[in-house]
């Protein structure tokens, strides 16, 4: 079992970590330790926005998250701005394989699209896209099965996703 932080970066809600806390230890308790969260929240970095796109650079955020990770604990943290990598549009989340990962905020926002806020679904996708991401952190790949490690495209592909690994990514993820 490997030990699970949870971080946030700047003008993120607290709030949620707890909640996610609460619905990873309740879903994945074989998997991981308990999870926890890191007393405090990290710095966004000031050399990731790009004004042109107004977006931010993923990689950066991943630097300072990769430096407060303590040895022997993966980390996956929330970033409440919208993030890029080269070549693509947008994206929902991002993984180092057995490393660290992040999950973006505002795509999974229901007023991001201009319809009426849902927190439940709001979280469900979070919890989705970070299971995801934690799938990558604990080096499984993507999958074709009903998983949720197939790959989201778009949002519509990421609801559809169940919050769950499938028997094939579980059995990779107990061995
Ligand atoms: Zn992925
Ligand atoms: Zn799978």
């Amino acid at each position: 079992m490997v030990g699970l932080r949870l971080f946030a970066f700047t003008n993120t809600p607290r709030n949620l970590l707890v909640e996610l806390k609460r619905a990873l230890d309740g879903q994945f308790s074989g998997l991981f330790k308990p999870v926890s969260i890191h007393p405090d929240l990290l710095p966004i970095p000031e050399d990731a926005y790009d004004s042109q796109r107004r977006q931010y650079k993923a990689q950066p955020f991943l630097k300072i998250l990769n430096a407060h990770v303590p040895p022997n604990e993966h980390g996956l943290s929330l970033v409440n701005v919208d993030l890029f990598v080269l070549k693509l549009n947008f994206i929902f989340g991002i993984a180092q394989l057995g490393g660290n990962g992040l999950v973006a905020l505002p795509r999974l926002r229901p007023s991001f699209y201009k319809l009426p806020s849902n927190k439940t679904l709001y979280f469900r996708r979070i919890f989705i896209e970070v299971v995801h991401e934690l799938g990558h952190v604990l080096g499984l790949g993507h999958c074709d099965n009903y998983c949720v490690m197939r790959f989201s495209n778009t949002l519509a592909d990421t609801d559809q996703k169940p919050a769950k690994y499938c028997d094939t990514c579980l059995a990779k993820l107990l061995i």
